[in-house]
């Protein structure tokens, strides 16, 4: 009997016995090729040697040592790379342990900046309807992931949502060639509606991951939330946690606007999965704030700036630098979409293919021209999942929300490293699986 409390008791997990490259091998020999980096996060690939040798390397020499007592070498050296490639301004890191904490601290830092700056009426934080910001409770009461909410509703403190930027199903129900933004606009109307001067910041996805299967902003989005942000004296946070680190053809997907945020949250990719760990950028007039009033920022984790967990961020980023993978995210990206529209853009059940670099989504529906979704019961998404997990691929299926109910996409995001011919491969059995759930809802 196993011990452990499994995250879904009906489900049989095969046992992982190792890792290569792309690929993930179980107990019983079989390969699956890792199209998803498990969450969105193996970004190099498995078992790479310079990753686990500069782990090594850290644990031979200290493995801990409390962030209220010292610095460590790789903390510092990560925070230094980190600076080195953010949008500009972004020049100081905040380390945790993982997504959620990393968003946590970003909305206790933009209230903490706000007291200091002598405006402690502002506290609240809006963000989108269709987002994930983590699932602890400050993360999950900013986020617009409504079955993920469902039961912890009356713990998470009320504050309105701002419409997403869903273009596939514009709920202002306009086209690319009538969009005027009203999706971002949409931000100006809720902080007048809560009042700026209770505002403390806006929080959003750049690409919209796990609720939307990479749902990409119509041209001008981002500055047009800045332009309202700056208007209004709310700090802006870009949860980058999935889109960080090279996944979407940039370090990271702000720059693709060249929009900066006040603070930014990163995770999964920062230590790609080698170990734990999670940040939170800080923009320096935030940071010089504190350091010149002297305030300490007060939170705090036990784990934060762990030697380990900075050591594997250092050699992951030395690693994507001296491959150039963030170039190859956004040149295999392109190949992906383009061989994942050549093969599966017409099957009547997908809506969507939607994405940028190595970071794609497929929506999934019932009806094609109408564009009507499956009954949430169907859970189309975990079908074409569950068939392509026993054809040898991981693929990330993902349940959003379309109107109000919960939405189908899969998010295929593959290690940087793969290669053309492993991207036919994935498309191939994607392929597969598409029609073995296409004939279980026919
Ligand atoms: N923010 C975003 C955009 C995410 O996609 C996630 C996780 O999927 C999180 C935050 C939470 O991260 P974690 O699961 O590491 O707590």
């Amino acid at each position: 009997m196993s011990h452990v409390f499994y995250r879904n008791p009906y489900k049989k997990y095969p046992v992982v016995a190792r890792g290569k490259g792309v690929y993930l091998y179980d107990r019983q020999g079989k390969r699956y090729l890792d199209g998803c980096g498990g969450a969105v996060v193996s970004a190099i690939g498995h078992h790479v040697p310079e990753v686990v040798e500069a782990i090594k390397a850290q644990l031979d020499s200290v493995e801990f040592a409390h962030t209220s007592q010292f610095t460590n070498d790789p903390q510092e050296e990560l925070a230094e790379l980190l600076a080195e490639r953010a949008p500009g301004g972004l020049d100081f890191t905040y380390f945790v342990s993982g997504g959620s904490e990393a968003v946590e601290s970003a909305l206790k830092m933009a209230r903490a900046y706000w007291v200091q700056m002598g405006r402690p009426e502002k506290w609240m934080v809006i963000g989108r309807e269709q987002s994930y910001h983590g699932n602890t409770l400050g993360a999950l009461a900013v986020g617009g992931n409504l079955w993920r909410r469902a039961i912890y509703e009356p713990m998470l403190y009320p504050r309105p949502r701002v419409a997403p930027c869903y273009c596939y199903r514009c709920p202002f129900g306009r086209h690319p060639e009538s969009c005027s933004l009203e999706c971002a606009d949409d931000l100006e109307r809720a902080i007048q509606e809560v009042g700026p001067e209770k505002v403390s910041a806006f929080i959003a996805e750049p690409i919209v991951g796990a609720t939307a299967g990479a749902l990409t902003p119509p041209a001008g989005y981002f500055q047009r939330i800045r332009e309202i942000c700056d208007r209004h004296d709310v700090l802006f946070i870009a949860d980058e946690v999935m889109t960080g680190l090279g996944r979407t053809g940039a370090w990271f997907a702000m720059k693709h606007w060249g929009v900066v945020p006040d603070l930014m949250c990163l995770a999964k990719g920062l230590a790609a999965g080698y170990v734990p760990v999670g940040a939170t950028m800080v923009h320096h007039r935030i940071n010089d704030t504190f350091h010149n009033r002297r305030n300490v920022f007060q939170h705090g984790h036990t784990y934060m700036g762990h030697p380990l967990a900075a050591a594997a961020g250092v050699a992951v980023i030395r690693y994507m630098s001296e491959h150039k993978l963030v170039d190859r995210s956004r040149k295999l990206g392109k190949y992906l979409r383009e061989q994942l529209q050549a093969a599966c853009g017409d099957h009547p059940h997908v809506g969507e293919i939607r994405g940028r670099g190595l970071f794609v989504g497929m929506e999934f529906v019932k009806d094609r021209e109408s564009r009507t979704p499956f009954e949430p019961e169907t859970g189309f998404h975990n079908l074409v999942g569950d068939a392509a997990f026993e054809l040898g691929l991981i693929l990330y299926p993902t349940g959003g929300t379309i109107d109000g109910r919960r939405g189908d996409h899969v998010l295929i995001a593959p290690p940087f490293i793969i290669t053309r011919s492993q991207i036919d491969r994935l498309v191939e059995i994607l392929g597969r699986a598409l029609e073995r759930a296409t004939k279980q809802v026919a």
